[in-house]
């Protein structure tokens, strides 16, 4: 019970090692202080991004979106929503592709709003449309395998 996961810091990029025992007690970054798994929707950044798609052991889902989306900008408080459904279980986050358009193109993405729900470095699975907060929910648990 006292294994640690890998968990980026959305605001500055540091990989932190949380003690799984401690995800459910507001682990914060140890580089810049930034809660870790406080159920809020982070913004990334593409180095964030990166580091955390790919290393991070507790489920990450990514919301890619766009200021001019008018879908986007209708989901964004459902995905916060499902943010904190999930808290402790998956973190939430979203990437501007406005902002970062090499990665929404690396991902394939062809249509926005799209999540790509990442486990260990590895995409899992990925939802195209905007969503309610319940099927966001439903996506993530269905998707977390036997143990989390
Ligand atoms: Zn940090």
């Amino acid at each position: 019970m006292s294994e640690s996961m890998k968990l980026t810091c959305p605001v500055c990029g540091q990989m932190n090692r949380v003690p799984e025992a401690r995800l459910a007690q507001g682990p914060k970054c140890g580089s810049c202080g930034e809660a870790l798994v406080d159920g809020r929707v982070a913004e990334l950044d593409a180095g964030a991004h990166d580091k955390a798609t790919r290393g991070d052991e507790l489920p990450l889902l990514v919301d890619y979106w766009a200021p001019w989306c008018g879908p986007c900008r209708m989901m964004a408080p459902e995905f916060a929503k499902a943010a904190q459904a999930l808290k402790g279980r998956a973190r939430l986050m979203k990437l501007n592709t406005e902002d970062f358009p090499a990665i929404s193109q690396r991902a394939g993405i062809r249509g926005i709003p799209a999540l790509i729900l990442y486990r260990r470095g590895r995409e899992v699975a990925r939802l195209a449309g905007a969503r309610p907060a319940a099927e966001i929910v439903a996506f993530v648990q269905g998707h977390m395998g036997p143990k989390v």
